[in-house]
Order: structure tokens, then C-alpha cells, then sequence
């Protein structure tokens, strides 16, 4: 058979360029040893998930811990899949996140040498390429419709036999030069398949990075290279550019170890030098006592956008990610509080081999102790840039009032006091803490204890006495005033000695005021509340928690 007559025919582009103008174009980078260049490769779909994030600080921890370059390239080949603004919002996500590109897709940078990044833009290389495996005898036309296909799979199946195009299943690998022809001349639509060299019965060891030594069957199906329209599949997508950018480490998802047989024959026949792989577990959650793989369909912690809805601090999100990762993280964490978490040395050896477990209930631990390490102003502004994002308008204009948010948080957070409160998990929660600071959206539970005299006595009582001016000592004076004069005891000790002899203690007026001004029981300090209140709006709390007679 003419080969290099078939190339021609099937792939007449004149702009293709020799093979070698390619290696130039992109020749390898000048970076010192052990700089690893890593990638992330999205489907422009819209739905950049915790997986993607999980993989992306891997590959950029490696790559910027090592001197290299972390880069994104936009996989778009599946036009079907494409939804616009994806592209905008995988950078957007991960810069939230605190994960920077050096260089690819939309990124505005002079280390762009290796682009186009958008798999779209590159079909000549590609064609190039697969041009260069027809004339070879490498590569061949596929004239095979669907339902052909189909009911070969069906046998197969039926067959308990491998499905796929390989051996006596692949019907046009041995076509005649008289039948491609005339195939070609009915206007037979056709793809590209690889004629594979390999062998089933062989097996190939293979050092993974992350999964260790693994043993896998030599590739002997002819995969499709290039689809009917031209454009490439995955497999020999990804062989050209992670060759062509210079990816030195390939970090992707374990669902592709089983095509890695496909892709370690593709770059022998490309005369390409295989990258480093690392395939990365799944990320798997309790579900009950089932370990699971999170599910789109099931789990909404799975998309990036609930983390931002939810008002996660992002560092809480990536060091609980780290806590995954690398296993000794958490302990350098706990020894270094200080640090930012990029000193640590990242290591992908030290990456689960299998299963990761997501527990959403660490993540809010490391949340909170995160969120406890900011300033009052730290955290106005990390509350206010949810505010403006995701919060109602009435927070936006709450938070407006920078002034008086920040003299609740300091007492909320007990920033500066004694004992740093840890009750902020997240944005949208915390900014539904401070609630009660304001009366429109003021919603009180009067759960009280007591009946409507000794309520109604206590707030009128305590009404009557109050002075915005009394200090923390003053104010408690007064409470305890209010709690003899209704048949409480003033001190606790009093009350221990004798419950038989009061209504209750002083701990059970402070309540009752707790539940009028702030509408549950539970509160930071009273005095201190009521004073961030402000007068007016202190005692018109005590009026109208009062119960109806
Ligand atoms: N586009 C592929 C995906 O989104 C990329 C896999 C890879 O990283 O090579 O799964």
C-alpha cells in the first residue's frame, strides 16, 4: 500500500508544517533539574469541582515548590460540552482558592510560549501528527458506522470477550487500497485509528508517582486518533501537548489509569519521551457506614461554588485539602501555626495511594480555627466580600456600617479578650450570627423559663435601673439588684446552700434579659451587647420581650 499517497489523501492540509519545525517551535525549557512543569487540563464544561481543586494544588504545590511552571490548558475537543464563561470561571475559582496559573488559557503572561492552549486551536499539529502515523503505516482509516460498532460490542459482550477495536474486531485495518478508495469515493465518512503494535498477552511495568509500581497490559486496540470531523480524541490529544508544552508530570485522576496502556504506545510511536504520571485517588465520603465516591448527582460539597455560597475561608478549604494530600501535614501545621501553608514541603510520595476521605466536619474544624486567626478587620472583610457576593440586601446594608460590625465581631470572636471564640465555621452561618445586632432582622425565640410576672417584673425592673454608662461590675450589681427583689438568689453560692428557698439564681435573670435583647439564651457578654446596642434599642428590647397578659 501507498502510505504516504493514503496520508496525503486523507489529510491534504497544505499549512502543516515537517515534524522537526514542531520540536522547534516548542523547544524543551530551560529550567533547572527537578523544576516540574505540571498542568491542569479541564473540559470547558462550567462544573469545576473539589476533585479538580484537589488534583490543581497537587500540580501546583509540585510545580512552584520545585521552580517549575503550573499551566492550564483548556481540553475543548467535545464542542458538546462546551458551556461559555467555563474558562473564565476555572481561573476565577482557583484564584479564589489562592491557585495561580504561570502561564496557558487566558492567562496574561510572557511565559505564554507553548500555546495556543486551547486544543481547538491546535488541530494542525495534531493533523500533523496523525499525517505522519498514516504514512508510517502507523495509523488508518476507519470507514465503521456506529451500528456496526455496536453490535460488535454486543458480541463482545456476549462473548465475555474485551469490547473494543483490536484484533479480528478490527475490520479496516485491513482494508485493500482498492476498498479505501472506493470508500472514499462514496464519501464514506471515516475516522483515524491507531494500528497498534501491541500486544495483550504482554505486560508492562510502570512506576506511577503516586500509585507506586503497577503492572498493565500492553495496548492493542486501534483508538480512535482523530473523530470524523477532524478533530483528536483525548488519547492522542494529550500525547502531542504534554509532549509539546513540556509537562514533565502528568497529575490526573485514577479513572485514566486504565487508558495509560493507550497513551504509553502513543508516545512510543509519536517518538515522544513519556512525562512522569501521578494518578490521583478519588475523593470518597462517609455515607453512613458506606465509603463512597462523591457523586455530582448526590453531593453538593463536590462543586466549587458551594464552598464559595457557603462562605468558606479558602485557606481552610486548601489546608484541609493539604490535610488529604500529604499525609504529614496536619502534624507540620500543628508544629508551624505561623507558617504559611506553601512553606511546607510538599512531597508527591507522600500522597494516598487509595481512597481520600472527605469528612465536611474536619473541614468546618479547620475552618473555624482558620477564621480564629484573623483580625476583627481581617474578618470584616472577608464577611463583607461574601456580603457583597452571595448576602441579602439588607446585610449588604449592615455591613456597610463598618464601624459597628467590627465592635461586634471583637466581641462575638472575643477578639482581644481573654478566650478567642472559635463559632464561626463560615460566611453565610457567621454572617447569620450577627443577626440580633440588628432590628431588622432582629428574630427572636422568647423561650423563657419563667412565668409572665416574674419575666415582665425582671425587664421593667432591669429597665428602669439601666445606664448605658455602668461599667461590666455596675451593670452586674444591677442584675443581681433585680434578682433579690423578684425572689432570685443574688449569688450563685447563696442559691446552691438553699435551692428550696428561691424562684432560681442570678444566672436565671441574666437569662431572662439574654432572651429579650438577643432573643436566645445564649450569648456573648450581656453588658457588652446591650452597650454595642445602644441605649434605645437595649431598652426597647426589654419592652417588647415582655409576655402578652
Ligand atoms: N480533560 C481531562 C479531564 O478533564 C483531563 C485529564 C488530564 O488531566 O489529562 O478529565
Amino acid at each position: 500500500m501507498d502510505y504516504v499517497k493514503l496520508a496525503k489523501t486523507l489529510i491534504p492540509d497544505e499549512d502543516l508544517l515537517p515534524l522537526e519545525e514542531y520540536e522547534k517551535l516548542y523547544p524543551e525549557r530551560n529550567m533547572e533539574r527537578g523544576a516540574e512543569v505540571t498542568r491542569l487540563a479541564p473540559s470547558p464544561t462550567g462544573f469545576i469541582h473539589l476533585g479538580n481543586l484537589y488534583s490543581a494544588l497537587a500540580d501546583e504545590r509540585i510545580a512552584h515548590t520545585t521552580g517549575g511552571i503550573f499551566y492550564l490548558r483548556i481540553e475543548d475537543t467535545d464542542l458538546k460540552r462546551k458551556v461559555d464563561g467555563a474558562v473564565e470561571s476555572v481561573i476565577r475559582s482557583l484564584e479564589y482558592f489562592g491557585l495561580n496559573f504561570d502561564e496557558g488559557a487566558e492567562i496574561d503572561s510572557p511565559l505564554n510560549k507553548y500555546g495556543p492552549y486551547y486544543q481547538r486551536q491546535r488541530a494542525s499539529i495534531y493533523r500533523a501528527y496523525a499525517k505522519s502515523l498514516i504514512e508510517r503505516g502507523l495509523a488508518y482509516p476507519c470507514f465503521c458506522t456506529e451500528e456496526e460498532l455496536d453490535k460488535v460490542r454486543e458480541k463482545q459482550s456476549a462473548n465475555k470477550e474485551i469490547t473494543g477495536y483490536y484484533g479480528v474486531y478490527a475490520k479496516c485495518r485491513n482494508l485493500t487500497e482498492e476498498q479505501i478508495y472506493k470508500n472514499l469515493a462514496e464519501k464514506k465518512p471515516f475516522v483515524i485509528r491507531l494500528k497498534s503494535q501491541g500486544n495483550a498477552a504482554n505486560k508492562i511495568t510502570f512506576k506511577d508517582c503516586i500509585k507506586g509500581e503497577i503492572t498493565v497490559t500492553e495496548n492493542d486496540q486501534d483508538v480512535v486518533i482523530l473523530k470524523s470531523d477532524g478533530i483528536p480524541t483525548y488519547h492522542f490529544a494529550h500525547a502531542i501537548d504534554d509532549h509539546f508544552m513540556r509537562t514533565t508530570l502528568v497529575i490526573r485522576g485514577e479513572e485514566w489509569l486504565s487508558s495509560l496502556p493507550i497513551h504509553i504506545e502513543l508516545f512510543s510511536l509519536l517518538g515522544f519521551r513519556l512525562p512522569k504520571y501521578g494518578h490521583t485517588c478519588s475523593l470518597m465520603k462517609m455515607d453512613g457506614e458506606i465509603k463512597r465516591k462523591l457523586s455530582k448527582r448526590k453531593d453538593p460539597e463536590l462543586s466549587l461554588d458551594f464552598y464559595r455560597k457557603a462562605g468558606y475561608y479558602p485557606t481552610a478549604v486548601v489546608k484541609y485539602l493539604m490535610t488529604i494530600l500529604n499525609s504529614n501535614f496536619e502534624e507540620w501545621a500543628r508544629k508551624n501555626p505561623q507558617k504559611d501553608y506553601r512553606e511546607f514541603p510538599f512531597s508527591i510520595s507522600k500522597m494516598g495511594r487509595s481512597g481520600a476521605l472527605f469528612d465536611i466536619d474536619k473541614l468546618n474544624d479547620v475552618s473555624k480555627e482558620e477564621l480564629a486567626t484573623l483580625s476583627a478587620e481581617e474578618t470584616y472583610d472577608f464577611l463583607n466580600s461574601w456580603v457583597k457576593e452571595y448576602g441579602s440586601d439588607g446585610d449588604k446594608v449592615h455591613f456597610a456600617d463598618k464601624e459597628y460590625i467590627i465592635a461586634v465581631l471583637n466581641l462575638v470572636c472575643g477578639i482581644g479578650g481573654k478566650k478567642r471564640r472559635k463559632d464561626i465555621v463560615r460566611a453565610e452561618s457567621g454572617v447569620k450570627m450577627l443577626d440580633y445586632f440588628f432590628d431588622d432582622t432582629f428574630s427572636p425565640n422568647y423561650c423563657y423559663r419563667f412565668g409572665g410576672e416574674t419575666v415582665n417584673g425582671v425587664l421593667e425592673e432591669f429597665a428602669r435601673l439601666y445606664d448605658p454608662a455602668d461599667d461590666n461590675n455596675a451593670w452586674f450589681a444591677k442584675v443581681k439588684e433585680v434578682a433579690s427583689e423578684f425572689g432570685f438568689a443574688p449569688e450563685m453560692s447563696m442559691y446552691k446552700a438553699d435551692p428550696q428557698a428561691y424562684k432560681g439564681s442570678v444566672a436565671d435573670v441574666a437569662e431572662i434579659l439574654r432572651i429579650a435583647v438577643c432573643g436566645m439564651p445564649n450569648s456573648p457578654d450581656l453588658c457588652t451587647v446591650m452597650r454595642i446596642l445602644g441605649k434605645e434599642r437595649s431598652l426597647n428590647r426589654l419592652k417588647s420581650g415582655k409576655i402578652a397578659q
